[in-house]
């Protein structure tokens, strides 16, 4: 599909990079303050196509994803548990961890340590919630997704990319149940 054909939303923030979301099924391209909007487009151009290629793939097989049933009592239980298995694993283990509803993703690291999961996590598969929070205690060592970050990642999970790719399978799936 051609980069002029892709439904796209342009939204301008205080952010230093050019960045992609995806909402259910709608793309929405975030640009620093000030930016040269097509400039930026056509720079990207490759980087959005490979983007909206992957994130299409993902919304079909969303379809065929079954929902977990947990109350939220199992659901933290869960996470404390899988939080204390990283936890050694890793040396590392964040202040505190927080429930919320989230927007745009499955968990974040604040930058005083705080761990907080997304509360819709509560319908993924275990490993998936097992890795998410691998994958947030490595934010520890390494804030950005480079690739020291990914190296520290793939001493446990090799197929990372597999994982990566069912969370934004599951991303539609869970924001799409109703
Ligand atoms: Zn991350």
């Amino acid at each position: 599909m051609a980069v002029e054909n892709i439904p796209y939303k342009v939204f301008y923030r205080r952010i230093k990079y050019p960045r992609l979301e995806f909402t259910t099924g709608e793309l929405r391209f975030i640009l620093p303050l000030n930016s040269n909007r097509e400039e930026v487009f056509n720079r990207h151009k490759r980087w959005i196509e490979k983007k909206w290629i992957f994130v299409q793939g993902c919304l079909k097989e969303s379809k065929k994803k079954k929902l977990t049933q947990r109350t939220d009592d199992d659901f933290k239980k869960l996470v404390l548990y899988f939080l204390s298995e990283a936890a050694s694993q890793q040396g590392l283990k964040p202040h505190k961890v927080y429930f919320r509803p989230m927007k745009t993703k499955w968990a974040s690291l604040s930058t005083r340590k705080n761990l907080t999961i997304n509360k819709l996590a509560r319908y993924l598969p275990d490993y998936l919630i097992e890795y998410i929070i691998f994958h947030e205690l490595a934010h520890f060592k390494q804030k950005r997704h480079n690739e020291f970050f990914w190296e520290i990642i793939s001493h446990k999970y090799k197929k990372y990319q597999e994982l990566e790719r069912d969370l934004f399978t599951y991303w539609f799936r869970v924001t799409n149940k109703e």
